[in-house]
């Protein structure tokens, strides 16, 4: 059993060692990044969104006694605050991608060659250091493909002539119809089921008629998809996962 002289013992050392020069601070406590910052003046809890994290702001001098409190008595926050961070994602080899519904795993492949669908697969030829750009690229180019045809296909039922489409990538919207009738489309909503992809179609090809949000838009916009009421549901609910590839 340690004795009392041991736990003064080492209460002393502690305390000696807060007094002269801190332990570099950990990496992590419990689950949260440790960035020191000697301007900042005290313990501090921030998200980082770009990177998908909870940060710890650690002043000069700060006691890892002191740290651990801050953080402990403050995990409230944190798991709030983890679960509305959505994580930022890579096209890396391996991953697998969502595209219209259905799931694709990227494959590296030597030598020089477009990148391609091949089963469950998109297939990316070159350099390592290109393939993220380079799915990206094929992403946003299959993305554009589909949002014209759709677009085309619902004007078509309309009686109206295909118009232009852009895909860009938005942060607070999925599409728009400009006065000309030109449209734009987060290329991102590719990502998203193809009911979803039908009713952002059906939404934007409706504002080539009513260019406001009213009730005859909103009749003309359900005639146009089968399920806008679910698929506006799910664009609420999971539109930020979206955006969670790089
Ligand atoms: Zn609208």
């Amino acid at each position: 059993m340690p004795s009392t002289a041991f736990w003064l013992a080492a209460m002393l050392k502690t305390l000696i060692r807060t007094r002269s020069a801190p332990l570099p601070p950990p990496a992590d406590l419990h689950g949260v990044r440790v960035v020191p910052n000697s301007r900042a003046r005290r313990l501090a809890l921030r998200v980082d969104a770009k990177l998908g994290d909870v940060v710890l702001t650690w002043p000069k001098r700060t006691s890892l006694h002191a740290a651990e409190k801050f953080v402990r008595e403050n995990m409230d926050w944190v798991e709030r605050h983890r679960a509305k961070i959505t994580p930022v994602r890579n096209f890396d080899a391996g991953a697998r991608i969502p595209l219209a519904g259905k799931e694709y795993t990227i494959v590296p492949a030597a030598g020089r060659g477009v990148t391609r669908i091949e089963g469950d697969t998109i297939i990316v030829h070159g350099d390592a250091a290109h393939l993220h750009r380079r799915v990206r690229d094929f992403i946003k180019a299959e993305s554009l493909r589909q949002l014209t045809a759709l677009s085309a296909e619902k004007a078509a039922t309309l009686g109206l002539k295909p118009t232009s489409v852009r895909v860009l990538d938005p942060k607070s919207r999925w599409g728009s119809c400009g006065s000309d009738g030109k449209l734009m489309y987060s290329w991102r909503i590719i990502f998203a089921p193809p009911e979803v992809m039908d009713y952002l179609v059906a939404h934007e090809t409706a504002h080539r008629i009513h260019m406001n949000h009213g009730p005859a838009f909103w009749r003309l916009c359900a005639s146009l998809t089968t399920d806008a009421k679910s698929a506006r549901r799910w664009l609420r609910d999971h539109g930020k996962t979206l955006m969670a590839w790089k």
